[in-house]
């Protein structure tokens, strides 16, 4: 974003500057289950990219990345078109894992890419205006968690019936967090009529019909799948250098070793260093370094290092106002929780969006 909104300072350079992108706007996964419950508008939480690029004096390549020649310093793009670069930036986030679904079946949405989550908000409005219907979350996580209560807001708040809704956990609900955290956000979501299923992993899903390693089946109506990210595939697809999890491999720098013009943040990376956590903070924090990186591997100058920092704020929006946070030793939950995260959701989204204009 950083990056974006200093654009015209590579044009004036005398470099040329293209963006490579599956859409002209950029959706903030932070507010997704805020807009899938109402709460924002799509356009609340979206950025101009084409418009900010072209704006700028950059050009904007609608498509996707779908390998790297590196020795060749070209990006294959999925529709075969290839583009050099000198110095690039990788910013192309992480997906959710299928499981066993080979074709995107229907009624079946992953949490991301986020512009989905429109489509899945209007069939959930179209299917519970018809029957109470059943709907399961794939996912032991925040963004399960944040998905089940958006979807309660959701549909509380329309005509038509509040579905069944289940989260299928695994063997343990936001394993990650403190017991404190997982006790506030599960109190929220039971008391709503959630349902927490802990006995077992999901293994498979046939038609809506969802096996559990336990042999238990689970026959539902609509399906999110939240099990976690995993970073773009990109990377391992290229044979670049990755780390476990198949994120580009990066030193202190958001560097490639192999291929020094070669930068990345966000998701998609393995910081070399230490494995950071997948949420949007390191991506906000790394947004200064990679500028100045970009910029001064063109112009023959020092590198930055980056410093993940210390601990970071945590804010889950569970629906209906409500939040839970935790920073350090600090947890508290309900509506004061949701009113900070909210405040500085729009306030990060506001910044940007100024730019557009
Ligand atoms: C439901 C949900 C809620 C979350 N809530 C929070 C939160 O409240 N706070 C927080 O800190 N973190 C949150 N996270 C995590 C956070 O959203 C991510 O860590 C953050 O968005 C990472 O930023 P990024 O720029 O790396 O990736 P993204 O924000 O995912 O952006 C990636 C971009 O790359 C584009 N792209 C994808 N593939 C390609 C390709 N092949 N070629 C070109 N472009 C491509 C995409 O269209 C997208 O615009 C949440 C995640 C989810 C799924």
């Amino acid at each position: 974003m950083v990056t974006l909104a200093k654009l015209h300072t590579f044009v004036e350079k005398g470099h040329r500057v293209t963006v490579i992108g599956p859409s002209a706007h950029h959706y903030y996964s932070g507010m997704g289950p805020g807009m899938l419950g109402r709460t924002y508008t799509p356009e609340d939480i979206r950025f101009a990219t084409r418009h900010v690029v072209e704006k700028r004096g950059g050009t904007f390549l609608l498509g996707k990345a779908a390998r790297i020649q590196a020795d060749e310093k070209t990006v294959v793009l999925e529709s075969g078109e290839t583009v050099s670069f000198d110095v690039i930036s990788f910013n192309a986030g992480s997906y959710v894992p299928q499981l066993n679904l080979s074709e995107p079946a229907q009624d079946v949405y992953s949490v991301k890419p986020i512009e989905r989550l429109m489509e899945a908000r209007d069939r959930l409005l179209e299917l519970s205006a018809q029957k109470k219907i059943s709907v399961g979350i794939l996912g032991g996580g925040p963004s399960a968690a944040e998905i089940a209560g958006n979807l309660w807001q959701l549909t509380s708040d329309a005509e038509g019936q509040i579905p069944d809704i289940r989260i299928f956990a695994g063997k343990r609900f936001m394993a990650r967090f403190s017991e404190k955290v997982r006790q506030k956000v599960k109190n929220t979501l039971v008391s709503r009529g959630i349902r927490i299923v802990t006995n077992g992993y999901v293994e498979s899903i046939d038609n809506l019909r969802v096996v559990l390693d336990t042999g238990q089946a689970h026959d539902l109506d609509f399906i999110f799948l939240a099990m976690g990210v995993r970073p773009n595939p990109i990377f391992s697809n290229s044979n670049l250098p990755t780390g476990p999890d198949g994120g580009l491999l990066v030193n202190a720098f958001l560097q490639c070793d192999a291929y020094p013009d070669m930068f990345g943040g966000g998701d998609c990376i393995y910081f070399q260093q230490q494995p950071l956590d997948k949420v949007g903070v390191y991506a906000v924090r790394q947004n200064p370094v990679l500028y100045h990186n970009l910029m001064a591997r063109l112009e023959g100058e020092a590198l930055q290092a980056f410093d993940p920092g210390g601990d970071y704020l945590l804010i889950f929006n569970v629906g209906g106002g409500k939040g839970v946070l935790q920073k350090k030793w600090v947890t508290f939950g309900g509506r004061p929780a949701f009113f900070i995260k909210d405040y500085i959701d729009r306030k990060f989204m506001q910044k940007f969006q100024a730019i557009e204009e």
